[in-house]
């Protein structure tokens, strides 16, 4: 479940029942500790309480980015700057910052998780681009774990594991549809004995139906599994 930010409860809240129906639990919640620099996520005791109720029932809280939002102009290589502009020009929060400034939105988005009695040991970055320091910076932090859009890296190990993918964007559109077209490997592959498969969804706006199908289909023969729980075995 990404983007899990005081802006979209509702949205998350509905996604999270809908997942209940298809018992899918335990989930992997990535969390934006600041959206937009204006919404901390201390101020919405709402969203506390129902992640902290997740996450003592089983579900796991990663780290999505600070502010989410692109806060500068983006400095790596031209694959991830193309794929930044065509994808996500506002939401390059992690290739749009140096790296001191992303060591200093690291520690203040793991320091708005405890000031909510909330620990993340995984970072996801927002719109899956990272720069080509990011990993490193992420094992020197103290973080098992990142997640790229089509990867799972143990920074612990050196293990990582491939996932192919399926899920809904929140934006409808051209770029829904090109992500639900993108997703039809992932979603054959969740329907065969291939072993991981990762199935996500945005809350913003309720274009998930389409993926919630390919996730009861996948649920067939499969269990929910977080990260972590992934990586330990
Ligand atoms: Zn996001």
């Amino acid at each position: 479940m990404h983007d899990v930010a005081p802006p979209y409860l509702p949205g998350l809240r509905a996604l999270l029942s809908e997942l209940d129906r298809l018992q899918a639990f335990p989930r992997v919640l990535k969390v934006v500790p600041n959206l937009d620099g204006r919404f901390p996520l201390h101020r919405s005791a709402e969203l506390v309480d129902l992640l902290r109720a997740e996450g003592a029932a089983g579900s796991e809280v990663v780290l999505h980015g600070y502010t989410h939002r692109t806060s500068g102009p983006l400095a790596d290589g031209w694959t991830v700057r193309l794929r930044a502009a065509a994808f996500a020009p506002h939401d390059a929060e992690f290739v749009s910052v140096g790296p001191a400034e992303a060591l200093r939105r690291l520690q203040a988005g793991l320091e708005e998780l405890n000031r909510c009695g909330l620990r993340a040991y995984g970072f996801c970055a927002p719109g899956w681009l990272g720069a080509r320091w990011l990993p490193e910076l992420l094992r020197a932090s103290g973080f098992r774990y990142h997640v790229t859009m089509g990867w799972l890296h143990d920074l612990v190990g050196s293990r990582r594991v491939w996932t192919p993918w399926f899920g809904s964007v929140g934006t409808g559109g051209v770029h829904e549809l090109l992500v639900h077209v993108g997703g039809a490997a992932g979603a054959w592959a969740g329907r065969t004995r291939w072993g991981v498969v990762k199935a996500f969804f945005h809350p913003q706006r309720p274009t998930w139906a389409p993926q919630l199908e390919r996730l009861r289909r996948a649920l067939r023969r499969r269990r929910p599994v977080t990260y972590a729980a992934l990586l330990d075995g």
